[in-house]
């Protein structure tokens, strides 16, 4: 059989979105997963991500202006709606390191915003409750990408562009060479270029070729909790937010996947040596930590969650993200560590990916994504 232009492995939003990239570029390209293609084990399950053009690094900031627009490409292809825009509001003390930085990069890349000072604060969210002073910046760009629906719409829109999906299908071991031979727990395939995104399996696959990479897996719990009044808590009027101005950094997403039901949610989690274990391990301290803050900050919200959903975080050590090729195998390309927060970009993501498997030009500085920013990651000359 004639190999593949690429095959991709992984069908999370990473996986799908360069595999869709690579499909309308008219590459005959296959998308393996381990599991089925809606699967709730890895990170990109879940009603809704937040996305935002807040950011404080100026490089995420420039992809997500190309993000947003490639985002409303996909949704107008596909016909329905994958992004619900709320605004998005940064919140810290005022002065706070991560809202001056917020705010300088906004600026810099010429995208409006809105400074709440501390009275205007509590006049427009009384729901928010602090003991001290806080500042808000309000970006109005901001809202929640429906992940799940995302997800299915870019395999949808990869297989309508000519690609090959196979899941239940779990690949074992790449072999390098000119052409790739790709095992899998069913078959053979072969490729010019493959594209790992697998996830939070990434260490254990690239160690097969020779990369150590330095990931850190968290178990985050997703959870919702009853609000009193959901009028005042959904999409219409309360925006996407983030809270820096504490020691615990929050993030809640307006009601809307659930009726009744917020979504609040701390950024991290316990420590997991294998994604395989995500179930294993105690989340109570995490919850107990959101249900703190709870009763601190939120009012008319219940302090016990309805409903807990586990997701997984790869994390790279500086919580940017891994976009690459393998140092010895130019035509093995990896796409990891997206840190908590890789869906927004995903979009970009795979449009580099995609150019990185076929030899394009990426128009973006790779520096900040390269593998060998953590020093010495080759293990052997595989
Ligand atoms: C709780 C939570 C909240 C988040 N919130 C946000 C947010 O608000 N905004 C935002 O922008 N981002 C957010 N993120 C981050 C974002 O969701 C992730 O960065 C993104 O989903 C990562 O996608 P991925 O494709 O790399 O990984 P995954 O979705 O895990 O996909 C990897 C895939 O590879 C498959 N695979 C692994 N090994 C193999 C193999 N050997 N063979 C075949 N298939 C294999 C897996 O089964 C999996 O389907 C959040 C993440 C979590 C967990």
């Amino acid at each position: 059989m004639e190999p593949f232009d690429v095959i991709v492995v992984g069908a999370g939003i990473q996986g799908c979105s360069t595999a869709y990239q690579l499909a309308i570029r008219g590459q005959r390209t296959l998308l393996l997963e381990q599991f089925d293609a809606l699967h709730t084990r890895g990170s990109s399950h879940g009603a809704s991500r937040i996305t935002r053009m807040a950011y404080d690094r100026h490089h995420y900031a420039e992809m997500m202006k190309e993000a947003f627009p490639m985002w409303d490409e996909i949704e107008k292809e596909y016909g329905q709606q994958i992004f619900v825009r709320t605004g998005f509001l940064f919140v810290d003390v005022p002065g706070g390191d991560g809202q001056t930085t917020v705010e300088r990069v906004l600026k810099r890349v010429n995208i409006p915003m809105e400074t709440l000072d501390d009275e205007e604060f509590r006049r427009r969210y009384p729901m928010l409750r602090y003991s001290k002073s806080v500042k808000g910046t309000l970006e109005r760009f901001g809202g929640i990408l429906l992940a799940d629906k995302a997800r299915q719409c870019l395999q949808e829109l990869f297989l309508k562009h000519g690609g090959t999906v196979k899941t239940n299908e779990r690949v074992l071991h790449v072999q390098p060479g000119a052409i790739i031979t790709v095992h899998t727990s069913k078959a053979t395939y072969k490729a010019r270029s493959v594209v790992l995104t697998v996830g939070a399996w990434a260490s254990e696959l690239v160690k097969s070729l020779g990369i150590e990479l330095p990931l850190q897996l968290k178990r985050i719990s997703v959870c919702y909790w009853r609000v009193d009044r959901p009028e005042d808590w959904d999409a219409d009027h309360f925006p996407a937010y983030v809270d820096f101005s504490g020691k615990h950094h929050m993030y809640g997403v307006p009601v809307y996947e659930y009726p009744g039901l917020y979504k609040l949610c701390w950024h991290h989690g316990p420590t997991l040596t294998s994604p395989n274990e995500r179930d294993q391990v105690d989340d109570s301290a995490a919850v107990h930590t959101v249900s703190q803050y709870i009763r601190e900050h939120m009012a008319g919200m219940s302090d016990t969650p309805s409903i807990i959903e586990p997701c997984i975080y790869t994390c790279t050590p500086d919580n940017d993200f891994i976009l690459d090729k393998h140092p010895n195998h130019s035509n093995i390309v990896i796409g990891a560590g997206f840190s908590g927060h890789g869906f927004k970009l995903a979009p970009v993501v795979g449009r580099i990916l995609a150019a990185l498997a076929i030899g394009e030009d990426t128009q973006y500085d790779m520096k900040p994504f390269k593998i060998t920013r953590f020093g010495k990651t080759v293990t052997s000359s595989l």
